[in-house]
């Protein structure tokens, strides 16, 4: 058996059962609940030493039961890579960068679909579609195809060409739409009733968020089972920061979050059924292009109201509207952080200031967290001596649009050294003001 002990709709607690396919609740998503006492006597921290390390990895906190089969393509545990030269450049030196475009399909959709597609088949599932508007579809075709299932992927026209081009290469039924992604959407509902395939858009189905939950049981293991001050996450349909946010509640809830190794006591407040807050402040990070999150955070409102017009080269971020944005903005205000929106024009720079500066592979969505923790330091929302870690959710590589850089040409017969000599020296980034 697996510790599941129900699903439960988000909106308002409803106990729901597990083990049979479950979409939505009163439109809004469907939470998996744990047996935390059970989990946490089943598995200490010194266990895991004999693991592999992957996603797979603290089985006791996932959904899928000990005899399923798991359909994995080597999701591998990504690396937390100390970023000191972007951080004091950002004016927190303790910057670290998750950088999850090593997964296979070069993003973190591959942890939500490894997932979903090994509950959907374990769950019966032969069929299944996603609207998409960058990595999802991607992810799922590659996952869909390794699991042996039929698969079709709608997009809009404007979603970038690896993209595109990806959801048919692993075999998907790729399909372009004119309109957003919500449009896109609305063809996978009603295609569900139609053809009967199963929808895997972001929070449609549990199981996505309980994939993308374990950046945050790895980031916690690689911590040495503690916390960083801060982490900025580049927020679309939410599911990462939901994830996390999950993910560290119930370690801490499993008494894990102390950094001891070895057994660990009952925690408190299990003993007393309560659920404790985990002490780190979650950024969600959007583009001034699409910032529903972040304009409803500062309005001080629950529920985001659709953003007109969506547009940012961020194609992640452009979600005009979460099924699950109060559960993005209860995560942000419990835990002291923010939702912030940084400037669309900018994106490009930020990207190439850490590109540049430390060589990692970041896409545009991360870019807007670097622009987020530009404002947040400057702001006083993180100190100095803080520990922050950004999330690179994406390879750089795949947004052929976003990068593409005329490059000065040479004549083989006769090189133009002054041509060269005057880049000489060059090389540094532009500091930023
Ligand atoms: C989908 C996506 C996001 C947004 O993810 P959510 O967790 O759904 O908010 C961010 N970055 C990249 C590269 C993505 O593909």
């Amino acid at each position: 058996m697996s510790f599941v002990s129900h699903l439960e709709g988000a909106i308002d607690g409803v106990r729901l059962p597990a083990d049979t396919l479950q979409t939505t609740h009163e439109d809004r998503p469907i939470l998996v609940r744990y047996d935390l006492a059970a989990a946490r006597s089943a598995v200490t921290k010194d266990a895991l030493a004999d693991r592999p390390h992957d996603m797979w990895r603290l089985r006791e906190l996932l959904p899928v039961r000990p005899d399923a089969e798991i359909v994995s393509l080597g999701e591998t545990a990504t690396p937390l890579i100390p970023c000191p030269r972007l951080g004091e450049a950002l004016g927190v030196p303790n910057l670290l960068i998750k950088d999850e475009s090593r997964l296979p399909t070069g993003s973190f959709k591959a942890r939500g679909m490894a997932m979903a597609v090994t509950m959907a088949k374990a769950l019966g599932v032969r069929r299944v579609a996603v609207p998409t508007a960058g990595n999802a579809g991607g992810a799922l075709a590659a996952y869909a195809a390794r699991a042996g299932l039929e698969c079709f992927v709608f997009m809009p026209e404007d979603t970038p060409a690896v993209n595109r081009a990806e959801a048919a290469l692993f075999g998907a039924r790729a399909f372009l739409v004119n309109g957003l992604i919500t449009d896109c959407g609305a063809v996978v509902r009603q295609g569900a009733e139609r053809f009967g395939w199963f929808d895997m858009s972001t929070l449609k189905e549990p199981y996505r968020i309980e994939g993308k939950k374990t950046m945050g049981l790895e980031l916690a293991e690689q911590l040495g089972w503690r916390l960083p001050d801060a982490i900025f996450y580049p927020t679309g349909g939410g599911t990462g920061l939901i994830g996390m946010w999950k993910a560290f509640k119930e370690l801490a809830g499993i008494g894990w979050l102390d950094g001891a190794t070895g057994e660990t006591p009952v925690p408190p407040s299990m003993a007393r059924g309560e659920t404790p807050i985990p002490s780190v402040k979650m950024f969600s990070c959007q583009s001034t292009g699409c910032a529903p999150i972040a304009r409803a955070f500062e309005a001080g409102e629950r529920f985001a109201e659709p953003w007109e017009n969506a547009a940012t080269v961020a194609s992640g971020l452009r979600v005009p509207r979460a099924v699950g944005d109060f559960l993005i903005l209860d995560a942000v205000r419990e835990s002291g952080g923010a939702a912030l929106a940084a400037e669309e024009a900018r994106l490009g720079e930020w990207m190439r200031l850490a590109t540049a500066t430390e060589g990692v592979s970041l896409c545009p969505e991360a870019a807007a967290c670097v622009g987020a923790l530009r404002s947040a330091a400057d702001a006083g929302r993180v100190g100095r001596d803080e520990t922050v870690v950004i999330f690179n959710t994406g390879a750089v590589q795949k947004y052929t649009e976003a990068i593409g850089a005329p490059l000065p040409r040479l004549d083989r017969e006769r090189v133009d050294w002054s041509a060269i000599e005057k880049t000489i020296g060059t090389g540094q980034p532009a500091p930023m003001q």
